[in-house]
C-alpha cells in the first residue's frame, strides 16, 4: 500500500502508521457521531461523471470552529463517485475504506460503519491548525484517488446538522438494508470462494475475518458481493479470495481452505474456525463487531447485545462496552463472540450451537429490530431487559417458558442433542446457596454473586480471567504452587 504525501495544505500528518491511533475523553476536542448522537457514512456511485464536482467538500451545519470544546454533534459524510471500473457493487466496498483512509489522518479516530460510525478529533489536532472538516474530506478525497484510482470523480457532503442528518438516515438505512437482502438468497454452499479481509489487522493483528454468503461480516459492511466486488477491483487491497477447499464440518462450518487462512492471516495463532459455531473454534472478533455475544454458564444459553444498545448492564451484569472488551482484539474467545446483525438472518446462524433454541436474552431494540427472522416457537422464549435484570430471574423465566435450554437443547439441522438441560438436575439437587450456607466459615449467600469466566484466548494454555461483579472476597488462605515441567 503506498504512502500518500500530505499536501501541504493541510495542517496534520497523513500517514498509514496512525491507523488504530485511539483519542481518550482527556485529549478529545469534539465527537462526532457514536452512542450519543446520529451519524452515518455512505458512498453512492454517480454513473454521469458531469454531474460530480471533482474534489469538492461541502458543510451542512456547524463547523469545528463553532463547535465548543468537549461537545458531541451529529455526523454524516456521504461520497459522490465516478469511474469507468465503478458500478453500484463497489458502493459499499469504497464506503469501508473511509475507515482505512481516515485512520490515516493523525488526530482522527474514525470507528465503526455505516449508521454506527464515532469520529473523535484530538485537542492536539485542532491546537495544530485543524479548523475545519472540509479539510477533513479534502485529505479523504486525496487518499481515496491515490489508493483507488479507479476512482476518477469524487465530492463529498459533510453534514453536522442533526435534523439534516436524521431525516437523510432514512434513506441511507434503506440503501444498507436493499445491501443486505440481496446476499441472503445465497448460501455457503453455493459457492467456491469466501473472502478474507485483513483491513482491521492495523489494530486487532491476529483477526481472521472470513466473509462468506451465510457469514456478512462482523462489522456488517460487507458481505460477500461486496467484498468478491473489492478482490476483483483491488487485487492488492485488504480483500482476497480463499477457496474453500474440503468441508470438514457442515455444521459447524470448517472448511480446509479457511483453516489455511486461519493460520495464514493469524501468524499461527489459531489453526482452524469453524464459521457457524460460538463455543467452539469460533471465528475471530475485532473490534467492529454490530453485536456482541455471550455465554451465560449458568443457563447454558447465549445472550446478545448490541453497540449503541440502551441497556446498562446485561443479565450478567455487563454492559456491551465491558463484554465488548472481552470479545475483541482479534482473539478466537471461546463463550463470546462478534457478529454483524445480518448474521441473525442467516439461517446457519450459529446452527452448531443449537442456534435460535440456545438463545436466552437479547437487549430488547435488538430483539425487536430482527423480530421478524426469529422462529415463531421462539419469539416469546427469549428474555430481553425488561423480563429479567440477573440470573436467579433469567432462570425463573426460562423454566416460566419451558425454553428448550431447560431440558437439552435438540439441534434442528440434525436431530442431535446438544445439551442435556439442567431443570431436572436443579429439582433433585439442594440449591447451591443452601449447601453453601450450612458450610461454616463461609461467605453468607446473600453476598455471593455471579461468576462470569472467560477464556482469553485460543489453546489451552491460555489464562482464564474471572470478573466479579461488586465482590466481597474473603480468603482463609492461598496457596500458588510452581507449574513444573512432567
Ligand atoms: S470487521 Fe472484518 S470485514 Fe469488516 S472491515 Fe474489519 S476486517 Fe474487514
Amino acid at each position: 500500500m503506498g504512502e500518500p504525501e500530505a499536501d501541504e495544505e493541510f495542517p496534520f500528518d497523513i500517514n498509514p502508521m496512525y491507523e488504530g491511533e485511539r483519542i481518550r475523553k482527556a485529549s478529545l476536542y469534539v465527537e462526532l457521531g457514536g452512542q450519543n448522537k446520529p451519524g452515518f457514512e455512505l458512498v453512492h456511485f454517480e454513473p454521469d461523471p458531469n454531474k460530480i464536482k471533482d474534489g469538492e467538500v461541502s458543510l451542512i451545519g456547524p463547523d469545528l470552529e463553532e463547535m465548543e470544546e468537549g461537545s458531541t454533534h451529529a455526523y454524516t459524510m456521504t461520497y459522490k463517485v465516478y469511474g469507468e471500473q465503478i458500478e453500484e457493487d463497489l458502493e459499499a466496498v469504497i464506503e469501508r475504506r473511509n475507515h482505512e483512509y481516515q485512520g490515516y489522518i493523525q488526530g482522527y479516530m474514525h470507528l465503526n460503519q455505516r449508521a454506527e460510525i464515532w469520529v473523535r478529533i484530538s485537542k492536539e489536532a485542532v491546537k495544530k491548525g485543524l479548523k475545519s472538516l472540509k479539510q477533513i474530506g479534502k485529505a479523504t478525497i486525496m487518499l481515496f484517488k491515490a489508493e483507488l484510482p479507479f476512482i476518477k470523480k469524487m465530492e463529498a457532503t459533510y453534514i453536522t446538522d442533526e435534523e439534516e442528518v436524521v431525516r437523510r438516515l432514512a434513506d441511507a438505512n434503506k440503501i444498507y438494508e436493499a445491501r443486505d437482502v440481496r446476499v441472503r438468497g445465497l448460501h455457503d454452499e453455493d459457492v467456491d470462494e469466501f473472502y478474507q479481509c485483513t483491513l482491521c489487522q492495523s489494530f486487532a493483528p491476529t483477526n481472521v475475518c472470513v466473509v462468506s454468503p451465510d457469514r456478512t461480516a462482523l462489522c456488517g459492511a460487507m458481505n460477500w458481493f461486496d467484498s468478491r466486488a473489492a478482490a476483483r477491483v483491488d487485487p492488492e487491497g485488504p480483500n482476497a479470495p480463499i477457496p474453500k477447499g474440503e468441508c470438514i464440518d457442515p455444521i459447524g462450518g470448517e472448511y480446509t481452505g479457511v483453516d489455511e487462512a486461519a493460520v495464514r492471516l493469524s501468524g499461527g495463532e489459531y489453526d482452524s474456525i469453524k464459521l457457524h459455531s460460538f463455543l467452539e473454534k469460533p471465528h475471530t472478533s475485532c473490534g467492529c463487531f454490530e453485536v456482541a455475544g455471550f455465554y451465560i454458564p449458568e443457563v447454558d444459553g447465549i445472550g446478545w447485545v448490541h453497540r449503541g444498545s440502551k441497556v446498562s448492564d446485561t443479565p450478567i451484569g455487563l454492559p456491551f462496552s465491558s463484554i465488548a472488551s472481552s470479545v475483541g482484539g482479534g482473539k478466537q474467545v471461546e463463550g463470546f463472540l462478534g457478529i454483524g446483525v445480518q448474521y441473525f438472518y442467516s439461517p446457519k446462524f450459529i446452527q452448531y450451537d443449537g442456534g435460535w433454541r440456545r438463545v436466552v436474552w437479547m437487549a430488547s431494540d435488538l430483539k425487536e429490530r430482527v423480530r421478524g427472522v426469529i422462529p415463531e416457537e421462539m419469539r416469546d422464549k427469549i428474555a430481553t431487559e425488561k423480563d429479567v435484570r440477573n440470573i436467579e430471574e433469567l432462570r425463573a423465566f426460562l423454566k416460566k417458558v419451558d425454553h428448550p435450554v431447560v431440558t437439552g437443547v435438540i439441534r434442528d439441522v440434525d436431530g442431535a442433542r446438544i445439551t442435556e438441560g439442567w431443570a431436572a438436575a436443579a429439582e433433585t439437587a439442594p440449591p447451591a446457596e443452601m449447601e453453601e450456607a450450612a458450610a461454616p466459615g463461609e461467605v453468607e449467600p446473600s453476598t455471593r454473586v455471579p461468576i462470569t469466566p472467560q477464556v482469553m484466548a485460543s489453546g489451552g494454555t491460555s489464562p482464564v480471567t474471572i470478573i466479579l461483579k461488586d465482590a466481597d472476597i474473603r480468603i482463609g488462605e492461598i496457596i500458588v504452587k510452581r507449574k513444573r515441567d512432567k
